[in-house]
């Protein structure tokens, strides 16, 4: 199964990857993550990166584009895998498309989440992240049992630069303008299904797996 999961900052499409990856046994490529991996090991990548990143603004698609290269060469994705945050502007997705057809591949559906702006921001900005184990928490929805400090590991909890005010107003402003016309692109091809992410994990996981059942229509 080859799925791409769209949807703005915050929708949660991290968290249901996690959950069908684990389901179906095939990778979550997950840029931000790959990115934000880069950037703690201070690698070329990284420090190219990281600027566009604090900022809330988009990797350059040439960068984004070489790293989801070279995982898809991967033989661990040959089972399928579930793009993350990828593709998020037009060059990226008909890139992806060369990548995929090159390999005689096809995606099997995408999946958009879809939460309202102010539920959005509600959650990027009440979230705080572990910088070690990267385990991810909510100060209002899913807090710390042990408060500042990580469940898991015990390191002082923070909170991502890019969740700051200024930056989620610039990643949501990024997402309309140059994310958003990826449903128009996917729509085209027959390819998509809408899911409301606004529901509990649970119940939006339920309707993900029923989605995921759909017959392809083209
Ligand atoms: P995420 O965790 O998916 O919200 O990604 C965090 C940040 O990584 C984004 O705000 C961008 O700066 C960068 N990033 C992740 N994926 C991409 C992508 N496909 N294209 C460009 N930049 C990306």
């Amino acid at each position: 199964m080859r799925l791409v999961f769209l949807g703005a900052p915050g929708v949660g499409k991290g968290t249901q990857a996690d959950k069908v990856a684990a389901q179906y046994r095939i990778r979550k490529i997950s840029t931000g993550d790959l990115l934000r991996e880069a950037v703690r090991n201070k690698t070329t990548l990284g420090l190219e990166a990281h600027e566009h990143m604090d900022q809330g603004k988009l990797v350059p698609d040439s960068v984004v584009i070489g790293l989801v290269r070279e995982k898809l060469n991967d033989p661990s994705h040959a089972n399928g895998f579930i793009l993350d945050g990828f593709p998020r502007t037009v060059p990226q997705a008909e890139s992806l498309a060369k990548v995929l057809v090159a390999r005689d591949l096809h995606l099997d559906r995408v999946i958009n989440f879809r939460v309202s702006r102010e539920e959005i921001v509600k959650r990027l900005s009440g979230r705080r992240s572990c910088p070690k184990c990267q385990a991810t928490y909510h100060v209002e929805f899913a807090p710390s049992k042990t408060s500042s400090v990580c469940e898991r590991c015990g390191e002082t909890l923070v909170q991502r630069s890019d969740d700051q005010p200024e930056a989620i107003e610039t990643r949501l402003r990024v997402y309309e303008e140059q994310t958003a016309p990826l449903i128009n692109f996917y729509e085209k091809k027959h390819l998509l299904s809408h899911l409301n992410g606004a529901e509990t994990v649970e119940t939006v996981y339920q309707n993900l797996v029923k989605a995921l059942a759909i017959p392809q229509t083209a």
